[in-house]
């Protein structure tokens, strides 16, 4: 055959496949045109898996009625100008090809309005071509439709998976968006049933929950690359920001890491790699973390054009933004970590403990693990002053087992945790409790048959003057004359395991007597943490990966994970360093 130039229409539905893939790649071109024109607002609606129809609708700067058109011509934009302009693309769009594309392989209309406009614009086009158009009222704004996408192109229609596929790829799509853009409201219905939304209150932990659910959501630690007092040298001037997860928190994929580069969601190694070498030996060999990460660069550095699709880019420095990313990531996972390096440790801190390191005396053990107690003994908290050091968070640790049936090893980002499995208990009983009675929703227990309690007059005491706060907790007791009382009904967690109740709400009784603290308040803390005590998982009891992940869980859920309500640490470190010691590797 001789050379020829092909016919336009073909030439279009060629290049039209670079773009539009599939119905997401419309949906994406569509919410990237409705973000640059400003809309705070972007609804979609999509059937049968956006083949029968996607429509976005927003509220942005809207087309002018004698640009509509134009809108369509393939290299058609408002976005940039020039050869200069590529060099610093601030918008989501810039090649002018997303709506010539779309109507190469499509039926689409459009309604538009510009604010400043009274009369909205209606176009229609089959095939590239107008074949309606007329002026109407219309909301300020653009609706665009897209309809029986590829029903033209065999080959390509060919290629179109089911549309449950099909829909599960503009899921993906538009939770990223919603991601990267919290202060704009997405909605979304599939075959007219909403699925998703968010509210545009631009925090991104609201649509972290709407996109992954609260548990999931609640794992995820929020990083920025500027802590106070940190300034930009860290990252030369690239800002990280975004929620990675807990090493506890894995997939068997990489799907669920997430880079929006400038407000751009794409694909990138550089980018992944940087965020799999920040969780270096924190997850199981083989896993992906969870991450939602904006990385800021000057636009300068960063080339977008190198793809139709625009899902690619380019940095000009590429060691640069790894090092800013990695670094970023890796120490929001190690501040996480509670617990200063030995050296660090100041002395004076802790009188206990350091009577614990004299007594150790030297040559007393080689594997110098030492305790670290690196919050202040808070004894019972809530008492003044005593909270002058801010709650420092857990590291996120990984569970490797169970040593003697006391004691939780686990993985963190520095090194090796060993966790007291009733300390931990506690602690996490203790915040529960407190959160529970704090809004009057301690779940009580009404036992079969109330047990009988004879009470030395110590303890009635004690009883009768704190009946109030126990009912708060959940105990139901009756006094029935005399040293007799009557125990009707328990806090639900004391239930769950084989705990004698009596002796039980002896100790707790017993523990308020013993102890001196004369604050009212301290009194009562003291049988909150006397209640947890009893209610905890006692050393010796064997537990499960499952129990113990859970419970690891759960302390690190709480505001003062390292010590137990009594004031005992709840963990000791030995961190690597330290480690590299002991072996002579250092
Ligand atoms: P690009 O986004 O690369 O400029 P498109 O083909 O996607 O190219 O859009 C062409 C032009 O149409 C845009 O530059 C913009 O001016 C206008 N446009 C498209 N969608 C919208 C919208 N939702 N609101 C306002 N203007 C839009
Ligand atoms: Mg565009």
């Amino acid at each position: 055959m001789p050379i020829r130039v092909l016919p336009a229409e073909v030439a279009a539905k060629i290049a039209a496949g670079e773009v539009v893939e599939r119905p997401a790649s419309v949906v994406k071109e569509l919410i990237e045109n409705s973000i640059d024109a400003g809309a705070t607002e972007i609804k979609l609606e999509v059937q049968g898996g956006g083949k029968r129809l996607i429509r976005v609708a927003d509220n942005g700067c809207g087309i002018p009625a004698e640009e509509v058109e134009l809108a369509f011509a393939r290299h058609a934009t408002s976005k940039i100008s020039g050869v200069d302009d590529l060099g610093r693309i601030r918008t989501l769009g810039f090649r002018g090809e997303a709506l010539a594309s779309i109507a190469a392989v499509a039926q689409v209309t459009v309604l538009t309005r510009s604010p400043q406009e009274t009369m909205g614009t209606f176009i229609r086009l089959a095939d590239s071509r107008i074949t309606h158009r007329e002026g109407r009222g219309a909301p300020a704004g653009t609706i665009v439709t897209v309809e029986n996408l590829f029903a033209t192109i065999p080959a390509r229609l060919k290629f179109l998976r089911t549309d449950t596929t099909e829909r599960q790829h503009i899921d993906a799509l538009v939770t990223r968006y919603a991601l990267a853009y919290p202060d704009r409201r997405f909605a979304l219905t599939h075959n007219k049933r909403l699925t998703f939304q968010t509210t545009g209150s631009g925090i991104l932990h609201d649509v972290l929950i709407k996109v992954y659910g609260l548990d999931v959501a609640r794992q995820m630690i929020e990083i920025s690359s500027l802590p106070a007092g940190q300034d930009e040298s860290e990252t030369e001037g690239i800002v990280v920001q975004g929620y990675i997860g807990t090493p506890s928190l894995h997939r068997s994929r990489a799907d669920q890491i997430t880079f929006f580069v400038n407000g751009r969601w794409v694909q990138s190694r550089i980018l992944t790699h940087a965020l799999r070498q920040a969780y270096h030996t924190l997850l199981p060999v083989g896993r992906s973390p969870l991450a939602v990460l904006n990385v800021k660069l000057d636009p300068a550095s960063v080339d977008v054009n190198v793809h139709p699709a625009k899902s690619e880019v380019k940095f000009h420095q590429p060691n640069v933004v790894f090092r800013a990313v990695q670094k970023v990531a890796r120490r929001t996972l190690i501040d996480q970590s509670p617990i200063p390096r030995i050296e660090g440790q100041a002395a004076g801190q802790d009188e206990a403990w350091q009577r614990r390191q004299a007594l150790r005396g030297a040559g007393a053990t080689q594997l110098a693990i030492e305790a670290q107690r690196t919050a202040p003994v808070e004894g019972i908290e809530g008492q003044a002053g005593l909270l002058s050091t801010p709650p420092r968070r857990l590291p996120p640790l990984r569970v490797l087992g169970q040593v003697a049936q006391t004691y939780i090893i686990a993985e963190g980002p520095e090194g090796l945790y060993l966790l007291d499995q009733h300390a931990a208990h506690e602690r996490v009983l203790y915040e529960q409790i407190s959160a529970q009675r704090v809004a009057a929703q301690v779940h009580s227990q009404t036992l079969l048959e109330p047990l009988t309690l004879e009470l030395p007059p110590e303890l009635v005491t004690v009883m009768e003057t704190h009946q109030g706060l126990l009912a708060e907790l959940g105990f139901q007791v009756e006094p029935f004359g005399g040293q007799t009382f009557l125990l009707r009904a328990v806090p639900v967690f004391l239930t769950r395991s084989q705990i004698d109740l009596r002796q039980a709400m002896l100790n707790v009784l017993e523990e308020a007597l013993s102890g001196q603290q004369p604050l009212a308040r301290a009194k009562e803390e003291q049988i909150i943490a006397g209640v947890c005590k009893q209610a905890a998982i006692k050393a010796g009891q064997t537990l499960s990966g499952t129990e113990m992940r859970e419970l690891v869980r759960q302390l690190e859920a709480t505001t003062m994970p390292r010590t137990c309500p009594h004031g005992r640490p709840t963990m000791i470190h030995l961190s690597r360093m330290q480690l590299e010691r002991e072996f002579g590797r250092r």
